[in-house]
């Protein structure tokens, strides 16, 4: 049994307190379910002086609709309330989807929509317990301490090549969504393709002081989106390979590629390979531009 470390837990009421807590304790992680927190703690892979929990901030749960016929969910939606709204259901069908493939139904009831996109990335090197790392000479995405001689994926490359695993990801990107970000300098939207950087250790565009408060998603683009997940077994498994595509009769395929690689990845000219050589020039097209590196062992 991995311990937890000790730590003291701050209980913010609303986004106000949530962020003045972040500004005055920059050492803190803000926790939504902690589904994903408690155990990296476990693993050692951080050991924060204070919790910030947000399950306190009823604010952060709702989800509206938007003048313009889109949905703005509240980050401390979880997964399961996200999946089971019905607007979300009917405009935004993929996302429903991928909060369905999340793990099991007992971290979706617990896991946030917030919590989801915030997952940092994963690698069978990082995502161990410190003693499984120290035996291996430790991982370059653990850059505190004795650890981060060597990257064990790519071990001549500069990188980290930690993979990108929020089953939410591609699906968001494809419908155009944008996260609004909160801090005590004011609160800017970033939209969910720019939100991710290139190296597994860099991996997000969110200051640490910055609190994620909702995903606002735009009317649904004309034609379907579906949402594609393979993992090794049919549940409880974080994806081996996530992909979203969007079929528009006038605009052509669309498709997102994630858990290759530190970031969900928009494929570019699709359209022409398909109209030259159908799926199967798709699916070149994409491997070549994904490069994927295996992550798993
Ligand atoms: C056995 C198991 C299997 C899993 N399988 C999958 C899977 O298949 N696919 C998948 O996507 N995930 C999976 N997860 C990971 C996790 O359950 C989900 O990603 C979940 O949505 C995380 O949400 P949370 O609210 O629990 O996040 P938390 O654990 O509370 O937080 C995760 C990270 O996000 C940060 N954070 C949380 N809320 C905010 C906010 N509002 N603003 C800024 N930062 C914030 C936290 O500080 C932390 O760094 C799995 C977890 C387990 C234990």
């Amino acid at each position: 049994m991995l311990p937890l470390p000790t730590f003291s837990v701050l209980s913010p009421r609303s986004v106000a307190d949530a962020v003045g807590m972040l500004t005055d304790h920059p050492e803190a992680r803000l926790i939504a379910g902690g589904t994903d927190l408690l155990p990296s703690m476990k693993y050692g892979l951080f050991s924060p002086p204070a919790l910030i929990r947000l399950g306190g901030v009823a604010a952060l749960q709702d989800i509206t609709t938007t003048e313009e016929g889109g949905l703005r969910i509240g980050s401390g939606a979880t997964l399961r309330a996200v999946g089971r709204d019905p607007r979300v259901q009917r405009l935004y069908p993929a996302l429903a989807a991928a909060t369905r493939t999340v793990a099991t139904s007992t971290i979706q009831a617990m896991g946030t929509l917030g919590g989801n996109l915030m997952l940092d990335t994963r690698c069978a090197w990082y995502n161990q317990s410190s003693f499984w790392r120290g035996a291996l000479g430790g991982c370059l995405k653990c850059h505190s301490g004795p650890e981060g001689a060597i990257c064990h994926v790519a071990p001549k490359g500069k990188g980290c090549y930690a993979a990108h695993s929020a089953d939410t990801a591609p699906g968001l990107l494809l419908y155009g969504a944008e996260v609004e970000l909160v801090s005590s300098r004011g609160a800017r939207q970033v939209a969910v393709s720019a939100l991710y950087g290139e190296d597994g250790r860099d991996w997000i565009r969110r200051a640490p002081d910055e609190l994620l408060t909702a995903v606002i998603l735009p009317p649904p683009p004309p034609g379907a989106v579906v949402h594609r997940k393979l993992r090794a077994r049919a549940s409880i498994d974080y994806p081996l390979l996530l992909t979203a595509a969007a079929f528009d009769p006038e605009g052509g395929p669309r498709v997102v590629v994630s858990a290759v690689g530190p970031r969900p990845i928009l494929l570019s000219g699709l359209a022409e390979a398909f109209r030259d050589g159908g799926v199967e020039a798709v699916a070149e097209a994409g491997y070549k531009q994904v490069s994927p590196l295996s992550t798993h062992v």
